[in-house]
Formats: C-alpha cells, structure tokens, sequence
C-alpha cells in the first residue's frame, strides 16, 4: 500500500471525514485491521482563510508548499490537498514537491464523466464557484457547470466559512442550500457538485432533489483507489 500524504485543516471539520473515509476504504478492501497510510499535515486554517479573504494565494500556497515538503519527507507518496478551494495553488504545491498531487476536480470529472452527467451545478466557496481553477478543469473534460446567481453565491459562501467550518449544522442553512439547489435544477443541472468539502457535512443525497456529487467522498475514494493501485 502507497502512503498519502494529505494536507489537511481547511476546515479540520472536513478533514476528519477525509480520515474516516479514506480508512473505511481501506478496510472495505483489505479487511480485517488494515487501515491506510496517511502523513496528515494539518494547517491552522485561521491565517490561511484570512490570506483567501484577501486574495493573497501566493503566501497560502507558500504555506501549502512547506506541507507539501513535510508529507513528502515523512515518507508520502502521493499528495492530497483535503479542500477545493486551495486547488486553485496546486501548481505552486506541486512545484515544491517530486510526488504526483491527487487532484481533487479530476477525481470529480471522472465520477461525472463515468455517470454520463452533462450539465452540472457547482456549490462552493466564491473562489471555488467564480473563478477559473477549479470550473475551467471541469470544462475541459466537456462538463457544463452552471452556477448560482450572485446572492446566492453569497449565501453559500458565508455558510460555508461562518458556519460548516466552525462545526454548526443548522437547519435553515440546509433548506436554503435545498432551495437553491431546486433553482439550479430548474435551470437545467442534471446534478450538483457539493464543490466544498463541507458541504457533505449539511447535506445528504436524502436531503436534494438532485443527485449529489461530495467531493470529500470522492476524493477519498480516488486516494484509495491510487494508494491500493499496483
Ligand atoms: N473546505 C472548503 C473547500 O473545499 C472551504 C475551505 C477552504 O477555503 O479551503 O473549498
């Protein structure tokens, strides 16, 4: 079994799905008390979302790149940065390490691809939902994403940071999320991606008239698949 070395902490609430899933996967395959190899680097997310906040990514990335060393010379074979949003320095992190990175966006175009789905919403942070990075990857593969309007993509957004990645699960914040998710279906999405790995801590399938897609599950699943692979 390969070693992960997963840079965590963005928001450590979704982390701990990472850690739980990628371990179930394991166990699921290999049985018995097999657990998975992870190097977990987890950063205080703090200065982190304060630098998103300010649209300063080259020092986030600089301190994604420094985990992205430590992973690796602890022994990590393959690198997962456990967020969406900081995908958009994947390239700075990858250029400070020789390990291949497990991007998040590829594990969720394949799901996508493999499930035939043309037309997609995208739920995440602003960053996630505005800006190339992470749409421009799922474009490429011939994914329509559509994503919500403005106040819309403010609500999420403040949800995301005031509420799931300080652990509160509120009730109204779901039905608006379930709302929003029923405008994005009548506008043509055959399905959303829950683009922010904590969005999977509000909502469950049972919960939206569309089929999900959870990138925290999927890419721990990708993790799996790679860290079990010849
Ligand atoms: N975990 C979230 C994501 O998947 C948001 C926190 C962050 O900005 O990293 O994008």
């Amino acid at each position: 079994m390969k070693t992960i070395g997963m840079i965590g902490g963005m928001s450590w609430e979704s982390t701990q799905s990472y850690y739980r899933l990628i371990n179930q996967g394991v166990k699921a395959r290999l049985g018995g008390l097999h657990s998975a190899r992870i190097c977990l680097y987890s950063v205080d997310f703090a200065p982190i979302a304060q630098l998103q906040a300010e649209e300063r990514w080259e020092e986030a990335g600089a301190m994604l790149a420094d985990a992205a060393r430590a992973v690796e010379s602890a022994g990590a074979q393959g690198l997962l940065i456990a967020t969406n949003t900081m995908h958009k320095v994947a390239d700075q992190v990858c250029a400070a390490v020789s390990i291949p990175l497990l991007h998040i966006a590829d594990a969720t175009a394949d799901r996508l691809l493999t499930d035939g789905v043309d037309k997609v919403a995208l739920l995440g942070t602003r960053f996630t939902m505005e800006q190339a990075f992470y749409r421009q990857r799922l474009e490429q593969q011939g994914i329509n994403v559509i994503i919500p309007n403005e106040r819309q993509r403010d609500e999420v957004h403040r949800i995301i940071y005031d509420e799931l990645c300080q652990g509160r699960i509120e009730t109204p914040s779901r039905e608006r999320y379930q709302q929003i998710i029923a405008e994005l279906g009548f506008n043509g999405a055959e399905a959303v991606i829950l683009g922010c790995t904590e969005i999977g801590l509000l909502l469950e399938p049972h919960h939206s008239a569309l089929p999900l897609y959870d990138t925290a599950a999927i890419h721990a699943e990708a993790a799996v698949a790679w860290a079990l692979s010849p």
